[in-house]
């Protein structure tokens, strides 16, 4: 059985559910989900609950993260009309600027061009903004990258008409990158109706046509591959108001490997999906003394042995290729055969 070496990989769009739902994941538990599944660096989330919009609950999470994480992890910080002013003071606790456009998990929720100026003129330069933009809210994110005349980054682009506007503004030389999650590249609308609640995430799963959108950009307009890992407990998704979102870091390089074992993609754009663009865009650096060995092997994922708290994939069930089989960080052997060995609070937390 044949064996890779990978970098360690960056997932740039997770949920890590602190302060607030931590019945479903917290630090310590995603982390190990990070390092089960090959990734050594993730960014979370600020639509927490309370979302991470004010320096005393960014500052208590910053904390929280030290004490929990395994691997090297950084915040987001969440644009919040109600506390705009404090932007310039959330950033020393941040990687980057959250900005949610579009209706999603959570409270956070930008909708008038004031509040969007604010942003663009108060949050360092040096300093990323991310953008959840769905269908014509992708234009207005353009229009603010231009206008600015600073980098914007778009989360999780899911639609065929999404993906051909960004790459005809990259055309353009415009500053604008963008991710793509493996459930978008994987699943269609059909296995929405097959895994009901199961399937449900913000954006939605979309059409083949969507779906053959992403693959053909995939080499040129995408520059990464980020999870938007989002559990939520099985309890939750069979409840009447289901929450969107479904967990990804133990899965998301299995997925990718196997498009890789079937000539959909090199091994090289891999790396650059998964490893060095992530890390280029959020301007994070490569930890030293770091690998990912994984065995080529095929498997079927399933729901046994995850380290998420959620417990569950939407992927269960899937054969794929490349299981990971150690994680070295910073020279440390931190998953060794689906063992993590990590201690919490031995990762660094990054801004
Ligand atoms: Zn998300």
């Amino acid at each position: 059985m044949s064996e890779l070496v990978l970098p360690g990989l960056a997932d740039v769009h997770t949920h890590l559910r602190v302060p607030g739902g931590e019945h479903k994941e917290d630090f310590q538990t995603g982390t190990a989900a990070a390092l089960a599944g090959g990734i050594t660096t993730i960014l979370a989330m600020p639509n927490t609950s309370p979302p991470l919009a004010t320096p005393e609950i960014i500052h208590a999470t910053y904390e929280q993260a030290q004490a929990g994480t395994r691997c090297e992890l950084g915040l987001f910080a969440g644009a919040s009309p109600e506390h705009i002013e404090h932007l310039p003071a959330l950033a020393p606790y941040a990687v980057a600027l959250k900005i949610y456009l579009n209706d999603t998990f959570g409270s956070l929720r930008v909708e008038d061009v004031p509040t969007l100026m604010a942003c663009f003129r108060t949050w360092p330069r040096e300093k990323m903004i991310a953008m959840h933009a769905e269908k014509q809210s992708v234009a207005v994110g353009i229009g603010l990258a231009t206008a600015f005349d600073r980098p914007v980054h778009f989360c999780h682009i899911s639609r065929r008409e999404e993906i051909e506007l960004i790459a005809t503004a990259k055309a353009h030389g415009l500053p604008i990158t963008c991710e793509v999650t493996p459930h978008h590249l994987y699943l269609t609308q059909e296995d929405a109706a097959r895994l009901g609640a199961l399937g449900d995430m913000r954006p939605v799963l979309g059409t083949k046509s969507d779906v053959a959108a992403l693959w053909e950009h995939i080499n040129d307009t995408i520059d990464c591959v980020a999870t938007d890992h989002a559990p939520h407990t099985l309890a939750e998704k069979a409840s009447e108001k289901v929450p969107p979102g479904v967990p990804g870091l133990e899965t998301s390089l299995a997925l990718l490997l196997t498009a890789v074992h079937h000539n959909r993609l090199t091994l090289d754009r891999l790396i650059e999906l998964m490893a060095s663009n992530p890390r280029r865009i959020y301007g994070l650096a490569e930890p030293p003394d770091t690998k990912v060995v994984v065995e080529m092997a095929p498997y079927t994922l399933s729901n046994e042995g995850l380290q998420t708290k959620c417990g569950w994939t939407p992927f269960a069930g899937m054969e794929v290729v490349g299981r990971v089989k150690e994680v070295v960080l910073r020279g440390k052997v931190v998953m060794e055969n689906g063992r993590i060995l990590a201690a919490p609070g031995s990762g660094t937390v990054l801004v």
